[in-house]
């Protein structure tokens, strides 16, 4: 029935709001099958990582690229790869995506990786810098000392801004989103930065990711927030965005718009935080390309509260090339699932899904962002 109801929604042009770069070195099986997931840990026996939603996405979307048929199985599909070559099905795999514009997160600083103009050439679209606050904070303090960290990573984030369009935070991973919600002082953020720069390690102190948050506040740009499912370094009780509503309120008269990434399992609380704060908005990134046929149930999900204005389409692929091409042909297929349905039940007139499916594919972000 679902498939009788079902828009076709093929040809919608995608803003990839969220990606990461892509390795194209030779991998094998076993490093392949971490990158498609979460994990990092290898799969104990008798339970591959792939047979899973992922792997069913992998099979369905990719495998045509490579010269297979949809379904064809992981080995088949490892062993075209490995013959074809990984520079040549990353091609494939990126052009197939069919993307408009890719906003590019440079971190996590992973060796190896190709930066973000060479991912937008092999996907044939341009390329939009994120820049990324707490690899900025931990470039800038080892040089500025702790009396002038504050000033100096304010400086640094204003001379990153040429040509970005957005900022990010893990703040999700390095504390949890259950920040004090106000600006810290100058003196607060000193004697954080000195404990810091004496105790060494990555910037997890409250206070800092703070002082990090209230300057990408002042840049006025739109600021992509981690929330939700992620890797095991993330606590993911702590990922809820729902935490973040202090920071929503506080932020809410100070031109400020945040954009809560990824959301699942709480993407009903980010679809709750957009509908009743005019600056948030939610981005169904990595959830759309880890739940595979269920990101269709989701999106729904997603869809109950939050203005249609208010969601955006990306990726967050992130190594792989099948990332970016599972998260554009589950997105197309998944809206055009949802809105399908909508349309046979009579809750949407027909003329307006195509409207709806054009602003959750790119033109959300393009008037976010400002592209
Ligand atoms: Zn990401």
């Amino acid at each position: 029935m679902a498939v009788l109801n079902m828009l076709d929604l093929s040809g919608l042009d995608l803003v990839d709001g969220h990606c990461h770069g892509i390795t194209t070195t030779p991998l094998d099986d076993a490093a392949f099958e971490l990158w498609c997931t979460e994990a990092d840990e290898p799969a104990p026996v008798g339970a591959p990582y792939l047979d899973s939603q992922v792997g069913l996405a992998l099979r369905r979307w990719c495998a045509p690229l490579l010269g297979l048929d949809a379904g064809a199985g992981v080995e088949d599909y490892l062993w075209q790869r490995r013959r074809l070559g990984p520079e040549e099905a990353a091609g494939r795999l990126l052009r197939a995506a069919c993307l408009s514009a890719l906003l590019v997160d440079t971190g996590p600083a992973v060796s190896g990786l190709l930066p973000a103009p060479a991912v937008g050439a092999l996907a044939a679209a341009p390329t939009h810098a994120v820049v990324r606050l707490e690899q900025l904070a931990e470039s800038v303090a080892p040089v500025s000392g702790p009396d002038a960290f504050a000033d100096a990573f304010a400086d640094a984030l204003r001379a990153a801004l040429p040509g970005a369009v957005a900022t990010k935070s893990i703040a999700a991973y390095r504390h949890g989103l259950g920040l004090d919600p106000t600006r810290p002082q100058p003196q607060e953020v000193r004697v954080a930065a000195a404990r810091w720069l004496r105790d060494g390690g990555r910037l997890t102190d409250p206070v800092l990711l703070r002082h990090l948050l209230w300057c990408a506040v002042d840049t006025g740009l739109p600021i992509q927030l981690h929330t939700g499912f992620g890797d095991r370094d993330a606590l993911l009780a702590r990922t809820d965005p729902a935490l973040l509503q202090p920071f929503c309120e506080a932020t809410l008269r100070t031109g400020a718009r945040l954009v809560l990434l990824h959301c699942y399992p709480y993407h009903r609380q980010a679809g709750w935080l957009a509908q009743v704060y005019p600056h948030v908005y939610a981005d169904v990134g990595l959830t759309v390309a880890h739940l595979g046929a269920r990101f269709t149930a989701v999106l729904a999900e997603f869809l109950e509260l939050a203005p249609f204005g208010k969601l955006l389409y990306s990726s967050d692929a992130f190594g792989l090339p099948e990332l970016y091409l599972i998260g554009a042909a589950q997105f197309r297929h998944s809206l055009g699932q949802v809105l399908g349905g909508f349309v046979a039940d009579g809750a949407l007139p027909a003329t307006d899904a195509l409207r709806i499916a054009d602003q959750l594919g790119s033109a959300n972000a393009r008037r976010l962002y400002g592209l």
